[in-house]
This record gives structure tokens, sequence and C-alpha cells, in this order.
């Protein structure tokens, strides 16, 4: 078959942007170089492979799954379904984490942990961008480590990775804890494909919400070094809820909430307050 014809079957099925990206990734191309060569014969295999994945999005299961990857700060992560699909407000996070460890610590020879890793996207994009960072990942499910340990080594970065429900095994200290844990509300609406695709676990945080922040806020302090940054992806309408856990859990503690690209608030920084 060729291209073109690929992608009219595809497009019978699936949204057409769909139908074009799978069938560049298939290729090897980039989904634009494809317009250029619709006359072209498709290879047998890679055809098949084709028909096969858009039966799977059809059947609703996320682009990144039937892939297998996503790209993630520009860098191309493993996912699968053990994991959350790396999100672009998570970019964000690690882009202001970026600014204000800048800001607030004199060195760069610091220690971070990243808690409920899944891909590992947040820890080993910041190992990426700064190597001197001393970086652990943290996820309580084996089979996300699984695909946590395939991209540190994809990668090769140099880190650490342990099976932990938060910091319930963790006894080192850390400068800097970072997390976006799960966030919705048990029962909390969200988009089907979401619903039915990734883990559950990564998603919901008991009644409120809030069951991840609180975990992390109460058990955090013998982890914590005595000047510490932690930052936070929060749900929208989380700001002032887990600023006060911030205030309740932890002494002498500035915190700031910053606002995504959309104007949403969806993220929360902790710093420790310098001791006189
Ligand atoms: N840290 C991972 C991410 O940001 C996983 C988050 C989660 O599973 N809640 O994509």
């Amino acid at each position: 078959m060729r291209v073109e014809d690929l992608i009219v079957y595809g497009k019978s099925k699936v949204h057409s942007q769909h139908a074009k990206m799978l069938l560049a990734i298939l290729m090897g191309v980039n989904p634009l170089e494809l317009l250029t060569i619709l006359n072209e014969e498709v290879p047998e295999e890679i055809a098949n492979q084709y028909k096969e994945k858009i039966n799977e999005l059809a059947a609703n299961r996320p682009l990144q799954y039937v892939v297998g990857n996503v790209n993630f700060y520009g860098e191309e992560f493993v996912v699968n379904e053990a994991t959350l699909i790396p999100r672009f407000e998570t970019e964000e996070l690690v882009e202001s984490t970026m600014m204000y460890l800048d800001e607030f610590f004199d060195t760069k020879d610091l220690k971070v942990i990243d808690l409920g890793t899944g891909t590992g996207c947040i820890g080993l994009t910041l190992k990426h961008l700064i190597p001197s960072l001393d970086v652990t990942l943290v996820d309580i499910s084996e089979d996300a480590l699984a695909i946590t340990t395939e991209n540190a080594h994809r990668k090769n970065l140099d880190v650490q990775i342990k099976k932990s429900d938060f910091l319930d095994e963790i006894e080192e200290q850390y400068d800097i804890i970072i997390s976006n844990p799960p966030y919705l509300r048990n029962g909390e609406e969200v988009e089907k494909v979401v619903h039915d695709n990734e883990p559950h676990l990564a998603l919901y945080a008991g009644e409120d919400g809030l069951d991840c922040y609180r975990k992390i806020l109460r058990t955090c302090k013998k982890n914590l070094k005595e000047k510490f940054m932690i930052a936070f992806e929060i749900g929208c309408d989380q700001r002032e809820a887990v600023t006060n856990l911030i205030k309740e859990e932890l002494d002498s503690v500035a915190v700031l909430a910053k606002k995504d690209l959309s104007g949403r608030d969806r993220m929360i920084f902790a710093f420790s307050k310098k001791k006189s």
C-alpha cells in the first residue's frame, strides 16, 4: 500500500492527526515529510504494524502507549500502562524548579529526590540538564520502576532508583524534594481515555485528592536538610489546601504558588527560611 492509502485507511478509523502521526513514527519520518511521499509504497511489515496500531488507537488506547514513548522536555521517554503519560504541565514544573534552584541555592551540588517518579521524567530531566545533581527516583510500583530503570539506562544517566511508598523507606536527607504525585479526588471525572488507560494508582489520592501531599509532608522532616526546597505539581484548585498543609507540617517555610502557561495554579514551591 502507498502512504496515501494508509493515511486514508487510518483516517477512516481515528483522528486524521493521529493517523498521520502514527505512520510518520513507524516510517521514521517527520509528519510533514509524509505529505511529500504520498505515492511511495510502504513496506508490508510497516503497513501491517500500522493497521494493527490504528486498531489500538480506535479502541481508545492513547497514542503514547501505542507507540511506547513520549517526548518530555525535548527527550524521548519510554512509557507503558504502568506509568502515567508525562504531561506538558510537568515540563513547566521542571523548568520552574531549575529557575528556583538557581536562585535559592549557591551550589548545584545538590541531592534531589523525585517521589512517584513513574517514567522518571522529572528526575531524569533534572539530572540530564544539571549533571552535578545527585538524583534519587522513587516509586511504589515495581512495574513503573522497570520503566524508570529503562529510561535511566537509555539515557545513560547515573541516578539511584528505589522502591518506596514515597519517603517510607528513605533515610537520607535531601536538598530538594520534587513530586508530581497523584492528586485527583477519588471518583473525580477525567477524560475517558485517561480513566480507561492510565494507572489509577498514579491518578487518585483519596476523598479530597490530597492524601499524597499529606503523606509526603507528614514524613519529610527526617529527609530534609536544614536548607531545603520542595516542589509539587498540584491540581488547579489545590493551591490553598496544599499551602495550608505545608504550613501545618513544616515550621518556618516560605510558600510560593506558580501558574502554568494557561494561567492556572499548577505548582507549589516551599523554601526553608534561613535560621538566624
Ligand atoms: N512523575 C511522573 C510524571 O510526572 C509520574 C507522576 C504520577 O504517576 N502521578 O509524569
